[in-house]
């Protein structure tokens, strides 16, 4: 996002032109920037034999699948739905790998006919696997190192009370399940959640991975997942990516020695990938002074970017009607009928109705994890392709919020 003449550009679109031609709110994304994302993460990897699966669930339009396809991304999925979209988005099913968490073996079965790579992160669904598939498909098991990460703890899922992984003090009882199925375990796999700081973190949980590697002789890959901190405001301190791949693909090539063969270098991205390149645009509908603080309150709310209240999360917020007025402090609410706090004590330049504020950072999590509360519809979305705003989800209408109705009375 630029300034130039007093307008702020995505690339050389306009933003206050896409809010005025599709409306607000309206999620806008920049495919120069998440093409940018995706080849810095993947060259500061490159010694290695490194793939990325993208994690859709940050933001899964299939334009932006097809973006990252273009790139030579492959995709990581967490439910059967994601799976389906990957494929018609044109992913060949082994580039997609499918890491659920509490699915029924139901769902694994669909996954293996489609013929994706299966994590499978408990020993029930593993017994499972191996009853009814022995040694015939391969599948990979996610391991909870038990590192501590992330900011926020809704968002970290190493410690020693999180749903996520098989727990590494229980890889014996995994060995014996895999021993005695005959299991073709053909990965590892950790994610410990968002927001990792540095590298020592994650290699951490590398040695551990590596360690427990020793009992797998079948292994094609191993899979780091994700973690990557994105800045979100100013001055916050992010991952050091090229000092993150240079200390990780040092130790994977000496891994690999030790190995004997060679393995693949497995990440997920999902956030670091689509966050930056995403702008939300809503619309001032009142300014509200209090006793207490000012309000700007807006055509937007937890219904659509539920980060911030869940996650405390900060997103910087921009008023593109007037980039250069001078600034006053507001706080930012939505228009549903909850406590929807966008930001509080904000310095934002002077507001009036009717001006456009611009999110930053909201390219991940914000659309998919959008509803339909209050009964008001979720955001279109454009995508800013080769120089020019393309509609790339309509806005919903009223017929979408009762077409699965049955009448009965
Ligand atoms: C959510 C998720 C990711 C992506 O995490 P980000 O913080 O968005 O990069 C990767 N792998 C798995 C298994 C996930 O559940």
């Amino acid at each position: 996002m630029e300034l130039v003449n007093n307008n702020y550009y995505a690339g050389n679109v306009k933003l206050l032109d896409v809010a005025e031609e599709f409306g607000t709110p309206v999620y806008v994304y920049d495919a120069n920037k998440i093409v940018e994302k995706y080849n810095k993460l993947k060259q500061a990897f490159k010694p290695a034999n490194v793939k990325l699966k993208y994690a859709c669930k940050a933001l899964n339009n299939t334009n932006i699948l097809k973006l990252l396809k273009n790139e030579g991304a492959g995709l990581d999925t967490v439910s059967i739905n994601e799976v389906h979209l990957g494929l018609r988005a044109g992913f060949s099913p082994d580039e997609i790998i499918f890491t659920p968490n509490c699915v029924g073996f139901d769902e694994i079965k669909q996954a293996v006919a489609l013929g994706v790579h299966i994590n499978i992160d408990n020993i029930s669904i593993l017994e499972q696997f191996g009853a009814e598939y022995g040694n015939k498909v391969p599948c990979c098991i996610r391991l909870n190192p038990h590192i501590m990460a992330g900011g926020n703890a809704k968002i970290s899922t190493g410690h020693i009370d999180s749903k996520f992984g098989v727990s590494i003090y229980q890889l014996r009882h995994v060995l014996r399940v895999v021993k005695s199925h005959n299991i073709n375990v053909n990965g590892l796999h950790m994610h410990t959640g968002s927001d990792i700081l540095d590298a020592g973190v994650f290699l951490q949980g590398a040695e551990i991975l590596f360690d427990a590697a020793k009992d797998f002789p079948d292994l094609t890959f191993i899979d780091f997942g994700s973690g990557f901190k994105v800045a979100y405001k100013e001055g916050d301190i992010t991952t050091d990516i090229e000092e993150l791949g240079a200390a990780i693909t040092e130790r994977c090539l000496k891994f690999t020695k030790e190995y004997g063969r060679e393995l693949e270098l497995w990440f997920e991205p999902g956030k670091y990938i689509v966050s930056e390149s995403g702008y939300f645009l809503v619309k001032t509908n009142v300014i509200k002074q209090t006793t207490a603080t000012v309000f700007i309150g807006v055509d937007s709310g937890l219904n659509h970017l539920i980060r911030p209240m869940l996650y405390d999360s900060y997103h910087t917020i921009m008023n593109i009607s007037n980039p250069e007025g001078k600034q006053r402090v507001y706080t930012v609410v939505g228009n549903i009928c909850e406590t929807d706090t966008f930001g509080w004590d904000r310095k934002i330049t002077e507001t009036k109705e009717g001006d456009i504020l611009c999110f930053k950072n909201a390219g991940a999590y914000g659309i998919t994890m959008a509803s339909n509360y209050n009964a008001r519809f979720r955001p279109a979305e454009v995508l800013i392709y080769n120089d020019k705003a393309h509609l790339i989800r309509k806005r919903e209408t009223l017929d979408d919020l009762v077409k699965n109705e049955i009448d009965v009375l």
